[in-house]
């Protein structure tokens, strides 16, 4: 019994471990209840009594020493982790890549914030929407081409339900639940029927902005698109106002500014003439107030629309539409810097 004392604490004097899980091993060959040590513990009964003082000495000797040197172990290998000499802790952190803005949310931000400084707020509705929202209340005739399968794309003919051609929807959403003032803008996706090209999607995205209060008159919208304007392209922006028609603005202009890349001398970008169309307006139709259940003869208001893509081209120069869409990494990435 001695002997077999003796050779395992010699064993143990002696033991090497360099990792968690081989100290373990360790521990476990000695120290566990079905270890070494609990064997000879065991085998303690069969020893002679006169010998049973000098073993159990010798006994416990073993087992503080086992314990020792298992605890040593796991000291030295927790020391040996702090310092490792390997890890160097002035080393710059790995960064970590953040993602971009997509160009048309940048623009569409920047539009809306602009608005927003003259007192617009946020107005949201669906994309899904039906004709009276789409175009009856908004003065289209029954046989207006943008009705047409051609044009809009029909979800149920009956009842006509759509994917809305143009956010002013929301526009007769918020008139039929709130009496002015009205000072909205909404922003959103829309769709039409077009086949693909670098011009032209089947879908793209406005904000479009209505201020409805008494008194608001035409000089109001044209302060506040050359205030837009300038804000979007600068100071030295000029605009000018081209008549035109929309069902549901009267009178209706379209607005073009002076071309920014030639500041007005002409250039190809702006075929020369050195302006570039940038977004339609006018003062809404009475009979679209009407509609919505606003008194036109107490009330007026000026709306106007933009295309998201449109000014987005002109502010980066993106020469294809269908790049917006396609989620290419590359020319993503190049709108790093831009918010
Ligand atoms: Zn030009």
């Amino acid at each position: 019994m001695i002997d077999r004392i003796n050779k395992l604490l010699a064993e143990i004097e002696g033991l090497k471990a360099s990792k968690a899980d081989e100290i373990e091993v360790l521990r476990i060959k000695y120290l566990s209840k079905k270890g070494e040590v609990s064997a000879l513990m065991n085998d303690f009964r069969t020893v002679a009594a006169e010998q049973k003082r000098e073993v159990g000495i010798k006994l416990n000797e073993l087992k503080e020493k086992a314990q020792e040197r298992i605890n040593q172990l796991k000291e030295s290998l927790e020391n040996s982790q702090t310092v490792d000499e390997t890890i160097d802790l002035t080393r710059t952190a790995a960064p970590i890549e953040l993602g971009t803005r997509h160009p048309l949310s940048i623009v569409r931000k920047e539009i809306c914030d602009i608005f927003r400084r003259l007192g617009f707020s946020i107005a949201e509705g669906p994309e899904i929407e039906d004709d009276w929202h789409v175009f009856s209340s908004l003065n289209f005739a029954e046989d207006h081409p943008a009705r047409d399968m051609q044009d809009t794309f029909f979800i149920a003919r009956s009842p006509e339900i759509v994917l809305r051609t143009h956010t002013s929807s929301v526009q007769t959403r918020v008139m039929e639940k709130q009496q002015p003032p009205i000072r909205i803008i909404c922003p959103g996706r829309v769709y039409r029927n077009e086949a693909i090209s670098y011009r032209a999607h089947c879908f793209f995205h406005q904000v479009e902005a209505l201020y409805i209060d008494k008194n608001v008159s035409f000089a109001d919208l044209k302060q506040a698109l050359l205030f837009v304007a300038k804000e979007l392209f600068g100071a030295d922006t000029k605009i000018r106002l081209r008549p035109s028609y929309f069902p549901f603005t009267e009178p209706s202009a379209e607005m073009d500014i002076s071309c920014n890349i030639c500041g007005g001398k002409g250039c190809p970008f702006c075929k020369h003439t050195g302006w570039v169309e940038i977004l339609g307006c006018g003062m809404v139709d009475p009979n679209v107030l009407e509609n919505c259940g606003i008194d036109s003869k107490v009330y007026t208001g000026y709306a106007l629309g933009m295309g998201v893509e449109r000014i987005t081209n002109l502010k980066y120069r993106v020469k294809d539409l269908r790049m917006f869409s396609e989620n290419d990494q590359r020319f993503l990435d190049q709108f790093e810097s831009a918010y």
